[in-house]
């Protein structure tokens, strides 16, 4: 339960800034600024709307070392993965401020009679709670979209980065946004209720936990207002035994250690089958040994803290469950001996469906690791997950890597890549992982009223 919003270096334990929690009161002004804001925001131009998008995604460029510094500095996010998320996050609110009205323009229907088409309106006032992994893009992924639809944001992020949140809403405000179209909230969980309860949101929109999702997608299920859930993943990596091993190492290590493994779509689920697992588990083993743990500001380390020492703790105690589960442990498990919120990278093998490792999600540098005979049982294993985001198949044969990825019950498969978002791809899963899509054509399709218009010139039926 959040009290307060505190900013705090998880590369040396220093509290940094911390943030009281907004007044009903000023709640209740969020919610009227944001209405009222909608009523005019709804008749701008999209070409009027893409001026303020635009000029967000130009300011974002201008400052990327500033806005990457913050990031780094709250949640120990790599400078390097900081500045990409900062251009990245640019990259989507020009994409939409580009093709918003082509995705949103009519369409044409042919009924037998008379004509018709769809339009496309903005629902209005938009509820977002959002994780702290991706500070900048999770933001930017609402935002772009939304925004230019014409529905205006309240955003509650997550406790841990309190200045990222701030900067972002700063950045609408200096691109000439209007206020009331985006504003960031420091509120607790029961405000966040308040404000799902309120007539005037219309959509909520949460990336967050699976246990998250349960209560936010609950609280707009009682209210009738729809909801995307982007929730957590476990997923596979799968190895055929016709896989280039050598090529597939550097995605491996990348898979499961970019963002220090904080990532939905990281690759979690190591799936090898047999004829190539015991040099697929030497090297990536090997592979993982070379990373450079450090100062996530040095260009030069290659493994940064996790995002908070709560989130340390909760990975040890898994990693331990794991043990006492029957799990061998052939490196890591432990905290690193240095200050900061590090853990050493973790390999699990021999997790059996009864051990809790064998549908957890780990959220951070933790592989587990398994071993099958065929294709087939690979397939089996991918899908005997609760998760549903996204997953990866490694093979010389594309046309077997899609013919796999197929068979996988996600909501993204990629082929001897993992090349997970681009604003122009949809992004979300299925099962435990959520529903709706962000991105894309879709991700603008989710929060506007598809209202059907027909005309006509026939008599009244008698
Ligand atoms: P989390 O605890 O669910 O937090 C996410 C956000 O939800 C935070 O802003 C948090 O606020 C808020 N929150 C949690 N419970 C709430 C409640 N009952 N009422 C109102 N707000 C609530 O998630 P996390 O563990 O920090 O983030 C990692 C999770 O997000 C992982 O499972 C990851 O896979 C998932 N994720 C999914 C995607 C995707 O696109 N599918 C992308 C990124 C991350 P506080 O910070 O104040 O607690």
């Amino acid at each position: 339960m959040t009290t307060s919003y505190q900013s705090l270096n998880p590369n040396n334990g220093k509290l940094l800034k911390s943030f009281e929690l907004i007044s009903n009161d000023q709640l209740e002004g969020a919610l009227a600024a944001a209405e009222s804001c909608f009523q005019s925001w709804k008749r701008k131009t999209y070409a009027e709307r893409a001026v303020v998008l635009n000029k967000a995604a130009a300011l974002l460029r201008a400052h990327v070392d500033d806005f990457a510094w913050l990031e780094t500095l709250e949640m120990g996010k790599r400078i390097e993965e900081a500045r990409a998320e900062v251009k990245f996050s640019a990259g989507i609110l020009a994409y939409y401020a580009q093709h918003a009205e082509a995705f949103l323009a009519p369409t044409k229907l042919h009924p037998k009679a008379g004509e018709a088409h769809m339009e496309s309106s903005p629902l209005g006032v938009l509820f977002c709670v959002q994780p702290w992994n991706f500070p900048y893009y999770q933001l930017a992924r609402v935002a772009g979209p939304q925004l230019m639809a014409g529905n205006v944001l309240l955003v509650k992020h997550a406790a841990c980065v309190p200045q990222c949140a701030i900067a972002f809403e700063r950045l609408l405000l200096d691109a000439g946004a209007p206020p009331g179209a985006y504003t960031n909230l420091f509120i607790s969980y029961e405000q966040a209720e308040r404000v799902i309860d309120d007539p005037r949101t219309k959509g909520v929109a949460l990336t967050g936990s699976v246990p998250a999702g349960r209560s936010i997608a609950a609280r707009a299920g009682q209210n009738l207002k729809k909801s995307t859930m982007e929730l957590g993943g476990s997923d596979p990596f799968i190895v055929l035994d016709d896989a280039d091993v050598d090529q597939t190492i550097p995605w491996a290590v990348w898979g499961r250690m970019y963002n220090c493994g904080q990532t939905c779509t990281a690759a979690k689920r190591f799936i090898v089958v047999d004829a190539v697992a015991d040099e697929f588990l030497a090297k990536f083993k090997a592979a993982l040994e070379a990373l450079k743990p450090g100062d996530p500001m040095d260009e030069t380390t290659t493994h940064g803290p996790l995002s908070t020492e709560e989130a340390l703790v909760q990975l040890l105690a898994q990693v331990d469950a794991a043990v006492k589960g029957g799990a061998k442990l052939p490196m890591g498990g432990k905290r690193m001996e240095r200050p900061g919120s590090f853990m050493q990278t973790t390999i699990l093998t021999d997790i059996q469906p009864s051990n809790p490792a064998f549908r957890d999600e780990f959220f951070g540098p933790v592989v587990s690791f398994f071993r099958v005979k065929t294709e087939d049982e690979a397939i089996a294993l991918a899908n005997d997950s609760d998760f549903g985001l996204a997953g990866s198949v490694w093979t010389k044969d594309v046309e077997r890597g899609k013919r796999v990825a197929s068979h996988v019950d996600t909501g993204m498969m990629f082929v001897n890549s993992i090349d997970w978002s681009d604003a122009e791809l949809p992004f979300g899963g299925i099962k435990n992982s959520g529903y709706g899509r962000e991105l894309g054509n879709m991700g603008i399709q989710e929060f506007v009223n598809k209202k059907l218009v027909r005309t006509g010139h026939i008599p009244a039926p008698v």
